[in-house]
């Protein structure tokens, strides 16, 4: 196994017989001189090669950008070097040689990258960018934050099936594969599996995982398998509550990130990272409405907004309220899934909300309904067939504390975080319509 990564070489002090591994970063060819900037996840460290060293010098004729090695040699202070370190090399092993010709850059040569879709052929390339790598690094401490949060406050993880035996919420957006001697599904959420553990008596759960969406979308912001984090709480008074604990959850979240990754943020994305204050602004579907048809943003669908309204109501939260944040609630009952419960006063709103982020939906959230025949009239009215339903409405039966919970994106999030205009930028390996490779 590797001992030390190249940033905890270059805090050592000054040594013999120090191995590093990595990528060729840079090769320098100064004629009796190389120098050869070796990369791993953790940074950059100069290494030098001289003519006088005859074997390692030839050896190293044949390196290639991107070739994996074995560097060992002496650690030594050097003004000039990058970082005032640098490594000269007595012996070096060549692990794994590359091409000569690479298919896309590393290091590109311009501000404007790549074309993307030519950077996810070729995705493991494109990852090897310090700049790419940041973005699992902030997602890693963010769901480490979201676990913390979630252990902290009495939730209890779980992992709800991906296969199902019916469409349950709705049809369009399903995946439908061979199963045996029938067909199964894939979910689209786990939200009837959070609700089935209310009603086992978890009282609070949560979960991350994939789910799968048969959406024809070719937009930034749209997958057809992404990771969801899901949380479901019972007893609360209403959807405030459940407002309340994403909130929280995010806020941590966010200062974790901030102060692991905040001044790396900054360098690699020039983007500053601000924790957001407790409570977020909020607006009723009507309110929010209102503000936009006075900033003249054009809202073709009533009772839904546009991502151009999304957009436009974060700036305008932005500058009235200096927030990132902002959740609409009150969604109407006509643009909400069944299982939203409807408001006491006016059952053609719902104790639902969404929660934007810079512009962006980072959530959808409410209040379910857990009476039972309420959510069984709920269904036939939205048109849902109980027939489809019919393990799912078994659960409200037998006593099932009021509950309510969220959705979240959290390669929205990162997106925002750091500012990248497209989800698969902050996704692993995107999926989508037209990408079922690499
Ligand atoms: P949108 O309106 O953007 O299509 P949605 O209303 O369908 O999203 P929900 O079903 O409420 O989204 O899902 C909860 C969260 O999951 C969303 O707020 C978003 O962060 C994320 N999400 C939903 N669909 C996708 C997708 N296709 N790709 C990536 N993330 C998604």
């Amino acid at each position: 196994m590797r001992g030390k990564n190249i940033s905890q070489i270059k805090k050592t002090k000054p040594a013999k017989n120090i191995t590093v591994y990595g990528w060729v970063h840079v090769i320098r060819d100064l004629g009796n001189i190389k120098f050869i900037l070796l990369r791993d996840i953790s940074g950059t460290i100069q290494t030098v090669i001289l003519k006088k060293n005859q074997a390692v010098f030839k050896k190293s004729a044949k390196l290639t950008p991107e070739s994996v090695v074995r560097l060992t040699g002496q650690l030594k202070k050097q003004k000039q070097a990058p970082d005032g370190v640098e490594i000269l090399v007595q012996s070096i092993k060549i692990l794994s040689l590359a091409l000569p010709e690479l298919p896309i850059p590393v290091i590109e040569k311009t501000k404007a990258q790549t074309a993307q879709s030519k950077r996810i052929d070729w995705r493991w390339l494109d990852l090897r960018k310090p700049q790419k790598q940041l973005v699992f690094k902030v997602w890693t401490e963010m769901e480490r934050a979201m676990r913390q949060y979630f252990l902290e406050n009495n939730f209890i993880q779980i992992y709800s099936p991906k296969l199902m035996s019916s469409p349950s919420e709705g049809g369009s957006e399903l995946f439908e594969l061979p199963y045996f001697k029938t067909k199964a599904f894939l979910a689209q959420s786990p939200q009837f599996y959070k609700q089935m553990a209310m009603a086992a008596g978890l009282e609070r759960v949560f979960e991350a995982g994939p789910v799968f969406r048969a959406e024809p979308s070719f937009t930034s912001r749209h997958a057809t398998e992404f990771t969801s984090y899901d949380f479901e709480m019972s007893f609360i008074q209403s959807h405030q509550d459940v407002i309340a604990v994403e909130e929280q959850m995010l806020k941590s979240m966010l200062k974790a990130v901030q102060e692991k990754y905040g001044q790396l943020i900054k360098k690699q994305y020039n983007r500053e990272l601000v924790v957001p204050s407790i409570p977020f602004p909020q607006f009723t579907m009507k309110q929010a409405k209102a503000i936009l048809k006075k900033l003249k943003v054009p809202g073709p669908k009533p009772g839904d907004l546009t991502p151009e309204e999304e957009k436009a109501l974060s700036r305008y939260v932005l500058e009235k309220y200096n927030h990132e944040f902002v959740f609409i609630t009150q969604y109407p009952a006509s643009v909400r899934p069944f299982y939203h419960m409807r408001l006491k006063n006016n059952p053609r709103l719902t104790k639902s909300f969404d929660l934007l982020f810079c512009g962006l939906e980072i959530t959808t959230g409410a209040q379910r309904e857990h009476r039972f025949q309420m959510l069984k009239t709920q269904a036939k009215k939205s048109g849902v067939s109980l027939k489809f339903i019919k393990d799912y409405l078994n659960y409200f039966k037998y006593g099932c504390p009021p509950h309510g919970g969220a959705g979240i994106g959290p390669a929205r999030i990162v997106m925002k975080i750091l500012g990248e205009k497209n989800i698969q930028e902050t996704t692993f390996v995107h999926r989508g319509v037209k990408r079922l490779r690499p």
